[in-house]
């Protein structure tokens, strides 16, 4: 299968020097990227900024913005099989970018924002027989606003993860995360690494793909 994995956070740039952005350090995408070519997919990694060296026999498109990584992901669509949205989306960008460094007197203490487009809603129309797999990143009990973006945002699959715990979220190589199913199955790992947790969501989409959403796992 051609498996198009999002990873990173999103720049959203006020000036060439000041952005908004947040956390993510791509380590998750890149493990679940590594681990779909391992298992002998084609992996399309489309990522923010980030300082993570390209994971073997993985094709990367570089990415700043979210509008960047919303264009890269209609371009890769039509050919992918499957969508992993590893990436912390920025939700806001500035509302106005200036080519040129803002001098200090010039900027205003406030900064105004719009919304940015949600790439799995914006690209939704298109997914068709597709795999679709979201992550929820929450501080406290992660389970039950993945379900709720699960059936709002029509995915297969969510990956629920509480970023608040130490050994869990961004940053570490270690994840403790649960998938949640359209058909009200849970599937809940124990602490693993960020590499036996990307394994273990291939080898979940695998099997959506191979036996339909409602019958998974
Ligand atoms: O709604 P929330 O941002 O928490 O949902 C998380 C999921 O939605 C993640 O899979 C993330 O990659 C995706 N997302 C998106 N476009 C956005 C924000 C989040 O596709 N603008």
């Amino acid at each position: 299968m051609k498996i198009l994995v999002t990873a990173g956070p999103t720049r959203e740039h006020l000036d060439p020097v000041r952005f908004l952005s947040n956390r993510s350090t791509g380590k998750m995408g890149f493990a679940v990227a590594a681990a779909a070519a391992a298992a002998g997919h084609d992996a399309v990694l489309i990522a923010g900024p980030v300082s993570l060296p390209s994971p073997e026999g993985v094709r990367r498109v570089d990415v700043v913005s979210a509008r960047d990584m919303l264009a890269a992901v209609e371009d890769e669509l039509p050919e992918a099989d499957v969508l992993v949205m590893t990436a912390a989306v920025a939700d806001w960008r500035p509302k106005t970018t200036s080519a040129q460094k803002l001098k200090k007197g010039a900027m205003a203490p406030v900064i105004e924002l719009e919304p940015n487009p949600d790439i799995l809603r914006t690209v939704a129309s298109l997914k068709g027989g597709r795999v679709f797999v979201g992550f929820a990143a929450e501080t406290g009990d992660p389970v039950p606003e993945a379900a709720r973006k699960l059936a709002a945002k029509g995915l297969d699959m969510v990956v629920a993860n509480d970023v608040s715990s130490p050994d869990s979220g961004f940053a570490v190589d270690t994840n403790r995360v649960t998938f949640v199913f359209p058909n009200g199955h849970r599937t809940y790992l124990p602490l693993l690494s960020k590499a036996e947790v990307a394994a273990r969501i291939v080898a979940a989409v695998e099997d959506i793909a191979a036996h339909g959403r409602e019958n998974t796992p």
